[in-house]
């Protein structure tokens, strides 16, 4: 009946968007999903009539309507000007958690990793991914990485709820502290707060760099692993492509409204109109869909007749492999072959069971009661061509005040004043650290003091300033 059907927003994108997604919407009809897709433009065509985002008004309202998005990969012109479209849609539609499972099908599909079963679990909306980028100086580029406590508890929390509803063992979290102290510094420390709550999951960090490389030598040690966004978005790759294929893996993209769905891999316009892509990436994107939608009976009957198709050596050209494979198989006839398998059950494969999957529910993260914050400090970028330190710190040494004094000067975060080494490289871009001695600067002395340096003829390029939060630092301090 109409009124039982969940409307869906869908995109058939670009490349082999368009026949990856027919090919899923067969199965999902075969299947008996509930689900009444309505259908907007994205991509290639709407950037190209002018629209720079990709995306036009009439799609956000779909998407704010249904909540629900199941996306086929779009094609990004080349060029300057154009805005990534996933990147705006996690961002506007608030999709914090992306989801990403990395699995081995051995031995059906081959992997050096048959007995690699991972999630990962990356934050999606923050970090690098900001866009926030300024060109400060001739010589110096900054992005600036942005990392907060609500981000951070919300994607941690999914992840020990994520491990708790898939009945999976433990959480890592990977992280890059030992530099980024104050951003990863966050997401680590939130790791252990949030973990305190799920004694009953294992739990364990490592360095991003050590960590990958575990990844890609053993990744059957992990299990859920979380993640900040750059980080996840790499590593997501990697496992996803050492699990068999980067045409395999889906991904869910879920906010605490909306949700969008979708394979990893993009619109392979190599492999446009010729009947050959998998589909199986956007399959597993749409079984995440109909588990989020409450049709986890659907998602379960469509995944079992799935890992029969691999059993049965029924392969896509990209998993295709002489003496383990049996039949190569085009788009449509892969898709044929899921629908023929439609309520059977795998044999070798462990067959998977999705009764009473919902979609996981979770607060909102509670706002912590503000801090005691006083102005210490200040760091002041200058753009300075001249080059040695000491005549630099000189000269601002002398505009100081006994209530704001000159306390360090860096370049690109090596001291460099006072006692810089003659061997440090320097750039036209300078970091210069004024502080009240008595630790309480009074923003007016700030701003006199940016009168003065102006007045002096130096080029102010930015300003930070620093505080102290309950009496800790909110800044890092300086070394060398
Ligand atoms: P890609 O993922 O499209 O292709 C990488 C390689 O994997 C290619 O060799 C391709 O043939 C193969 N491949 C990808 N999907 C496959 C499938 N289903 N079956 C078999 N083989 C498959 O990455 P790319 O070439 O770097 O990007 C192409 C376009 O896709 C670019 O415009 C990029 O911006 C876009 N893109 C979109 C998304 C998205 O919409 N989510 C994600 C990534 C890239």
């Amino acid at each position: 009946m109409t009124q039982d059907l969940v409307p869906i927003t869908v995109a058939t994108g670009d490349g082999i968007g368009p026949s990856i997604m027919q090919s899923t919407l067969h199965i999902l009809e075969a299947a008996g999903a509930r689900i009444a897709p309505e259908y907007i433009d994205i991509g290639e065509k709407v950037y190209l009539s002018g629209q720079t985002n990709g995306i036009d008004s009439a799609a956000w309202e779909s998407l704010r309507r249904t909540k629900v998005f199941l996306k086929a990969p779009i094609t990004t012109p080349q060029g300057g000007g154009y805005k990534s479209l996933n990147v705006s849609m996690r961002k506007a539609l608030g999709l914090y958690a992306n989801v990403r499972p990395c699995i081995a099908y051995a031995p059906f599909v081959n992997t050096k990793h048959p007995d690699m079963n991972l999630v990962i679990i990356r934050e999606n909306e923050e970090d690098l991914y900001a866009g926030i980028e300024h060109r400060q100086t001739e010589e110096v580029y900054q992005c600036l990485k942005l990392i907060t406590r609500p981000g951070c508890e919300r994607i941690v929390r999914y992840a020990f709820e994520y491990a708790r509803q898939q009945g999976r063992k433990r959480v890592t979290c990977m992280i890059k502290d030992n530099i980024m102290k104050f951003t990863d510094g966050l997401f680590h420390k939130v790791f252990k707060e949030i973990g305190a709550d799920y004694p009953d999951i294992e739990q364990d960090s490592m360095i991003i760099d050590i960590g990958a490389a575990r990844i890609a030598d053993t990744p059957e040690a992990f299990d859920v692993v979380v993640m900040p966004n750059l980080y996840g978005d790499i590593v997501s790759d990697i496992a996803a492509q050492i699990a068999g294929s980067v045409g395999m893996a889906g991904s869910a993209n879920i906010g605490s409204q909306c949700a969008m769905f979708e394979a990893i891999h993009g619109s392979a316009p190599d492999l446009a109109g010729q009947n050959i892509a998998n589909p199986s990436g956007l399959i597993h994107g749409a079984i995440q869909m109909l588990i989020h939608i409450g049709q986890g009976d659907i998602a379960q009957k469509i995944h079992n007749a799935w890992l029969c198709t691999l059993e049965d050596g029924i392969h896509t050209a990209d998993v295709y492999k002489e003496g383990i494979s049996k039949t190569k198989v085009g788009t449509d006839e892969f898709a044929d072959a899921v629908i023929a398998r439609l309520g059977r059950l795998p044999q070798q494969l462990p067959a998977v069971n999705y009764e009473g999957s919902n979609p996981l529910n979770l607060p909102h993260p509670i706002r912590k009661a503000p801090a005691n914050k006083t102005l210490v400090g200040i760091d002041i970028f200058l753009q300075w061509q001249e080059g040695d330190p000491s005549q630099l710190g000189n000269k601002l040494y002398s505009l100081g005040r006994s209530n704001v004094e000159l306390q360090v000067i860096t370049n690109r975060g090596v001291k460099v004043w006072p006692q810089g080494l003659p061997e440090t490289f320097c750039t036209d871009h300078w970091r210069c650290r004024f502080v009240a001695p008595n630790n309480n600067l009074d923003f007016a002395e700030v701003l006199a003091l940016q009168t003065r340096l102006h007045d002096a003829g130096f080029d102010v390029v930015k300003t930070e300033n620093l505080y102290t939060f309950d009496g800790e630092p909110g800044y890092a301090a300086v070394h060398g």
